[in-house]
């Protein structure tokens, strides 16, 4: 039984390593939304949303996600009383259409909590709730293998030459951010630096048009490059379109902004969509939901993998733990924290090993990290509490 006493939303600015270009200018920090949750009996655990500044990569924005939990998803969870996380995730599809990061990071500060009064780790109790884990009886894994996005660079040399220092630090998969204007060069002369053994995929982003005979041949050039999965080359609606696609290359296409409930996992699978799928919790609304994904995917040999939202180290723990269920077969975007943050926010900052491996944190109760609250509260723009009535 669970029952949240309250729930505390902080705006943090997290200073980026490296700041980067977006159509609104230079950005040298992150805005990130961390939630405090503290249930009744006194247990009290941090979260984060997932959300990003702009409504570029879903609806969903720091500053939407600040109001669906202020007017809606508070006021439906606190001070009631809850059989298990599930029951709050059916609570919220129940009453709130889409805002899924918003509700996401609610939902999984009540897994947290929910694993702190078990004494369980976080990974462990979604073990514990995944049919796929349980049938398998293995639990969930000690360690889980890491990958790397790059972002777009200048020009393919300077491409090729980040992608080789990713590959010496030990990412065991190299996946390039591309457009229309900056594709098959790119990738070509990634492919060249690496070697045909590396594991190496593309993320377009949902940047491509079904109907440009441009765009199509750029994706059959692709086709040849021993890429390990072509991921959301059309637009996040557009599940007919990427069937189409599919049925003429033979790489996978990965869903990634397409997948946001095991309803659209339906229709990836009916219309054959796609062969994979980026699973990131924030953009299903949450570990209820997600682990479903995972578990349909697992009974119909589905590979998964855990995709990434630049988050801080908190945000990292949840999908550690997520990614740590055995049908995430391929590396997750799981970098430790020193690729992105220049401090991050956790006591113990995550760091992989030369073979690109990251230790699921399972000798405490909960996410696994401290929370350098002193730090956080430095960062704090904005905050406010809510409690039960
Ligand atoms: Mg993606």
């Amino acid at each position: 039984m669970i029952r949240l006493a309250s729930i505390k939303l902080l705006e943090i600015r997290l200073p980026l390593v490296a700041a980067f270009q977006t159509s609104a200018g230079v950005v040298g920090e992150r805005r990130i939304l961390l939630l405090e949750l503290a249930d009744v009996d006194g247990a009290v655990t941090w979260a984060e949303c997932v959300a990003q500044s702009l409504p570029n990569y879903s609806a969903d924005t720091v500053d939407t996600c600040w109001l669906a939990i202020s007017d809606w998803i508070a006021p439906v969870v606190l001070g009631r009383s809850f059989e298990k996380p599930q029951a709050v995730h059916k609570a919220l599809a129940e009453r709130i259409r889409g805002h899924r990061m918003a509700k996401a990071a609610v939902e999984m500060g009540v897994w947290s909590l929910v694993a702190l009064q078990r004494e369980l780790p976080l990974a462990r109790l979604l073990a514990a709730e995944s049919a796929h884990a349980r049938q398998l009886g293995t639990g969930s894994g000690e360690t889980v293998e890491t990958g790397v996005a790059l972002g777009i660079e200048a020009s393919p040399g300077d491409l090729a030459a980040a992608a080789l220092t990713a590959a010496s630090a030990g990412y065991r998969r190299i996946r390039l951010k591309i457009d229309p204007d900056r594709d098959v060069q790119f990738v070509e002369a990634v492919r060249d630096a690496l070697g045909p053994a590396a594991v190496l995929a593309v993320d377009a982003n949902g940047s491509y048009v079904p109907k440009d005979p441009q765009h199509l041949r750029a994706l059959e050039k692709l086709d040849t490059l021993g890429l390990s999965m072509i991921e959301q080359p059309y637009a996040h609606d557009d599940f007919a379109r990427h069937a189409e696609l599919q049925r003429t290359l033979s790489t996978p296409l990965c869903l990634d902004e397409s997948i946001t409930s095991t309803a659209t996992l339906d229709e990836m699978l009916a219309l054959g969509s796609g062969r994979v799928v980026n699973l990131k919790p924030g953009r299903v609304g949450g570990f209820t939901e997600a682990i479903a994904i995972h578990d349909q995917c697992a009974e119909l040999a589905v590979p998964v993998w855990c995709g990434g939202m630049l988050e801080s180290g908190i945000g990292r723990a949840y999908n550690v733990a997520l990614a740590s269920l055995p049908n995430f077969t391929l590396p997750g975007d799981l970098s430790p924290s020193a690729r992105y943050w220049e401090r991050d926010v956790v006591m113990e900052p995550w760091t992989m090993d030369s073979s690109g491996l990251v230790r699921v944190p399972l000798d405490r109760s909960g996410i696994g990290v401290g929370v350098d609250e002193g730090f956080v509260n430095d960062l704090t723009v904005r905050e406010k509490k809510f409690g039960a009535r």
